[in-house]
């Protein structure tokens, strides 16, 4: 329970976890149930088939663990790689250096490129160190696909390129927890061995489920793992037991109800809109907060425009003003959550997430608010440029295709 009443609705901004539409909180208001209840798999299987299509698979293998997208990260590395295997990464923000942590603490030989924050990963370089890789050394390389503490989206199809012309058989792994749901994916088209997402974003969840989903060929990988002594240790994140209970529905352990309840609800709320029409809406509210940034006289995070994430703007503030009392103000004199900045950005950046259940009129309200914080901690931003710029770039660009 918050400590002080807050009147009005909390203007949840940051970049996750993200609204939940009130169709889908309802929907996961549920008694319990039996879990192995020969009705069960009514529910469960669908569920299983139904969330590829946010991935843009029809070859994949869903996983659904009760985890975050951190446990589902592990789940990815642990099932397909073994101690001691070479991964390439590049790390260009918080989460792909913590995916690089984790993959190192997990006993994987991790060779990390360094990209600038504000950039993401850089295909060509990729390319020439699997070409340079000639014994095939390399088993995976994982990527971002968007970074959510720079707002920062890497072009996934040029990395699948990259990997192509090279001619290196190594796995794909992509890192959706951002993107899944809200920007275009197309794990089967990029050819994507282990893609992952988190329930808390674009899928407009609570935190708790995370999702997989599982090439054929990494499938492979995850099978050929049995019986070796290098593989890594797993008991709850292993597939094999997943893959003997899932296909009839059921799960190894006690499943979450309420949020398979939920991404039940949340899948239909994608698909009536269509998958196509909420990438377009994302990209809409994207363009729409930068050009609030661009009319403040501010800059962005994402160094050029081809990295700029239309799930998350990371706005960079002027030069001595600390973006954290900018973050704490909004919240506490005008009821608006924003994103603070991480690790190397904290204090630099604030974030406004524009993921999940949202529309002009609620991005405004994040816009007007993130305006006002600005102003009253000594920021010089001509008063409503912001929501003037967006809001007349929003009349002009209907949020659905139709
Ligand atoms: N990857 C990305 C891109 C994220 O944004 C996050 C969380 O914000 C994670 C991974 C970690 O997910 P979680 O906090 O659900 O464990």
């Amino acid at each position: 329970m918050a400590a002080t009443r807050r009147p009005g609705r909390n203007h949840l901004f940051v970049p996750g976890p993200t609204n939940i539409p009130d169709r889908v909180l309802r929907a996961m208001m549920v008694q319990s149930e039996d879990h192995r209840s020969v009705d069960f798999p009514s529910l469960t299987k669908p569920l299983f088939e139904d969330s590829k299509k946010v991935f843009g698979s029809t070859d994949g293998t869903i996983f659904l663990f009760p985890s975050s997208g951190t446990g589902i990260w592990e789940s990815a590395l642990c099932n397909t790689l073994a101690r001691g295997d070479k991964v390439l990464s590049s790390r260009f923000g918080q989460f792909s250096h913590l995916w690089i942590d984790m993959a190192q603490r997990l006993g994987l030989d991790v060779i990390v490129q360094e990209e600038a924050w504000g950039t993401g990963a850089n295909p060509q370089r990729i390319e020439e160190a699997l070409r340079a890789d000639t014994n095939h050394e390399i088993k995976a390389v994982m990527v971002v696909h968007n970074e959510t503490a720079t707002g920062v989206t890497s072009d996934i199809g040029a990395v699948r390129k990259a990997i192509d012309a090279a001619g290196h058989p190594a796995l794909l792994f992509v890192d959706g927890v951002s993107s899944i749901g809200s920007l275009p994916f197309y794990a089967d088209e990029w050819k994507v061995d282990a893609a992952i997402a988190g329930s808390q974003k674009g899928l407009m969840l609570p935190a708790g489920l995370g999702v997989a989903c599982i090439s054929p060929k990494g499938m492979q990988a995850a099978e050929s793992q049995a019986g070796k002594n290098d593989r890594l240790a797993k008991v709850y994140f292993d597939y094999a037991d997943q893959r003997k209970a899932n296909p009839t529905g059921y799960f190894p352990y006690t499943p979450p109800l309420p949020l398979l309840y939920g991404l039940r609800e949340a899948l239909d709320c994608l698909f009536e809109e269509g998958l196509e029409n909420v990438y377009h809406r994302h990209a809409v509210l994207g363009e729409a907060t930068r050009q609030a940034v661009a009319a403040w006289g501010l800059k962005t995070c994402a160094k050029e425009p081809k990295w700029n994430s239309d799930t998350v703007t990371a706005i960079v503030v002027p030069e001595g003003v600390d973006a954290a009392k900018i973050i704490k103000h909004a919240y506490v004199r005008y009821n608006l959550a924003l994103g603070a900045g991480l690790s190397e950005v904290a204090g630099k950046v604030f974030r406004i997430g524009h993921v999940g259940d949202l529309n002009e009129l609620s991005l405004l309200g994040a816009i007007a608010g993130a305006e006002m914080s600005m102003l009253d901690n000594g920021i010089k931003v001509t008063p409503g440029s912001g929501v003037a710029a967006a809001s007349s770039y929003l009349r002009e660009n209907p949020l659905s295709k139709a």
